[in-house]
This record gives C-alpha cells, sequence and structure tokens, in this order.
C-alpha cells in the first residue's frame, strides 16, 4: 500500500473525463487499495482516481456510518441511476485546497456500478453518503465543486490557487 501525492487545482488531470475501469485486474485493485490509503490519511471522505492522476472511472468512499466504524466501498463505473429531492451541504474537495462551499445535491441516490471483480451492484446512499457520491462521480467527468460557485467566487478562489502553487 501506498499514500499517492493528490493532484490540486487546476492540474489538467482533474478537467478529463475518466476512461471505463477494468475490473478483475491487480493494477485497479492495487489502485483501489493505496486510494483508500490516501483518502484515509488525508483524511478524507472520498476520493476519484483522476485526484491522484489516474483518468479511470474508479472512486473509493467512506462516510461513516452512525457509530463511526470504518465503512470503506469502493466503486467501478458508478452511474447514478435514481435520485431524489434535494439537500445542501457544505463540501470540500482534497483537491481544492482551503475550498469550501455549500452545494445542493440529491439526498438519496441510487448508483449501479462494478466491484474490483466485475460484478454488477447497486446500492442506496443516503444524505452524507449520497452527496459524497455525488461528487466523486462528477470527478469522473471533469466536473469539480468550484464549478458549482458563483464567477465571483470561481475567479477568487482561481487567483488563491495560483498564489498557493507559486509558494
Ligand atoms: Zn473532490
Amino acid at each position: 500500500m501506498a499514500i499517492l501525492p493528490i493532484r490540486t487545482f487546476p492540474d489538467p488531470v482533474l478537467r478529463k473525463t475518466s476512461a471505463e475501469a477494468e475490473p478483475g485486474t491487480g493494477e485497479i485493485k492495487q489502485l483501489a487499495e493505496d486510494m483508500l490509503e490516501t483518502m484515509y490519511a488525508a483524511p478524507g471522505v472520498g476520493l476519484a482516481a483522476p485526484q491522484v492522476g489516474v483518468n479511470t472511472n474508479l472512486i473509493v468512499v467512506d462516510a461513516r456510518n452512525a457509530l463511526g466504524n470504518p465503512d470503506p466501498h469502493v466503486l467501478l463505473n458508478p452511474i447514478i441511476t435514481a435520485s431524489s429531492d434535494s439537500v445542501a451541504f457544505e463540501e470540500g474537495c482534497l483537491s481544492l485546497p482551503e475550498f469550501t462551499l455549500e452545494v445542493e445535491r440529491s439526498r438519496v441516490v441510487q448508483v449501479a456500478y462494478q466491484d474490483l471483480d466485475g460484478t454488477e451492484k447497486n446500492l442506496l446512499a443516503e444524505d452524507l453518503f449520497a452527496v459524497a457520491l455525488q461528487h466523486e462521480i462528477d470527478h469522473l467527468h471533469g466536473r469539480l465543486l468550484v464549478d458549482y460557485a458563483s464567477p465571483v467566487k470561481r475567479d477568487m478562489y482561481r487567483r488563491k490557487a495560483k498564489k498557493m502553487k507559486a509558494l
């Protein structure tokens, strides 16, 4: 296992549309393991492959259960197949240091995906888990939290990010 470096805005790898993940390979299993370790070390509730420089449809999420026990999920080729009414959450992103934004997303989502062995699965998620899934699936389409901000706030962050990179 290894902690991978996290790519930050405006790295172009974060803007590409990711390709279909191929289940069952040693490579994808290793990547998923490393992404989980990277997410826990950060710490974060989710991580998408583009955030570690790989444009593959793979995300990991752990929104924890009510008791705070670890609850890791690894999803290949996730697609949202149903969604409910919306809820607003204050979100952050490991690729957008020092940026948070309140975003409205569906409170409940159903997601179809494959597990690491290629088995087709479905899950129903709500609240923080649902929000994290939608956030991570956005990454696979090159969409970032900052895109939901007003043009003014987006511009301010763009300048701030430039300054942070220059340090
Ligand atoms: Zn993110």
